[in-house]
């Protein structure tokens, strides 16, 4: 998929004009890059920080990805996997791309990013308004990267979606809900065998990004053949059994784009 091994940058429009204005508010003076003042391990996740933060900062933070990480292994079945998720949070965007200059160049123009390793998964995050949501998205990338030996494009990027909210916003108050809904009265309709065409982020934008989401919250809150069907097609993949296109086993069990529409035309 998509250079796995490289990088999966994260996409997200709809936050880049906060993160430029919380940007100018920042005026710490920088140090070099990878100066950190913090590093901490709880569990499988390490995070490195180049800005101090108190213990309840501390906690809160492990407390949420300790979380997604047991949400995410829980509602997707995977077995837990013993390999270290390495957060690296930079003070600036100045310092993040100083630090991603000399090990990540290509991943230098990203907002935040997971690299693939065989000894440990690397999430890169700036502090700016909103980081924790880029934080959340790339943390799940992570996750199902350390699990699964692959994730097709599509799904990765619609899980991220889906978890790079708080987790009591996940099923209500994703804002691509509203968006998607709005869409939904102007005659909207979903196209996966478009999404499973598409091998590079390149190709994909925020229409693509909120249809991925959809797709996942219909197999998260959808009718319980399709969530059945995920969970086999991932324990397949986990297994490293022939997996074949999820979007075939999902057309095989229901009339699928009449019920991802009628999933959202009726979730409130
Ligand atoms: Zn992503």
């Amino acid at each position: 998929m998509f250079h796995v091994g490289m990088l999966i940058p994260c996409y997200a429009p709809t936050r880049l004009t906060a993160s430029v204005v919380a940007l100018c508010l920042l005026t710490q003076v920088a140090g070099a890059a990878g100066d950190w003042v913090e590093v901490e391990q709880r569990g499988v996740v390490e995070v490195r920080s180049e800005f101090a933060m108190d213990q309840a900062e501390w906690d809160n933070m492990f407390r949420e990805l300790n979380g997604l990480q047991a949400d995410l292994e829980g509602l997707l079945h995977l077995r837990p996997s013993n390999q270290i998720i390495e957060i690296n949070l930079f003070r600036t965007k100045s310092s993040y791309q100083e630090f991603l200059r000399a090990r990540v160049p290509e991943g230098v123009t990203r907002k935040a990013l997971y690299v693939p390793g065989t000894d440990r998964g690397r999430v890169y995050v700036y502090r700016h308004w909103g980081y924790e949501t880029d934080l959340r998205h790339e943390f799940t990338h992570a996750l199902l990267h350390s699990s699964l030996p692959f994730v097709p494009m599509w799904l990765d990027e619609g899980f991220a979606e889906y978890f790079e909210v708080q987790a009591n916003q996940r099923s209500h108050h994703n804002p691509h809900l509203g968006e998607l809904k709005r869409r939904l009265l102007f005659g909207w309709g979903p196209n996966l065998a478009n999404l499973e065409g598409k091998s590079d982020l390149s190709q994909m934008d925020g229409a693509d990004y909120r249809e991925c989401w959809a797709w996942v919250h219909f197999m998260m809150h959808g009718p319980d053949e399709v969530r059945q069907v995920l969970a086999n097609y991932l324990h397949n993949v986990e297994q490293g059994n022939p997996a074949g296109q999820l979007g075939d086993h999902l057309r095989e069990s229901i009339d699928l784009d009449a019920q991802l529409l009628r999933h959202f035309r009726q979730w409130k």
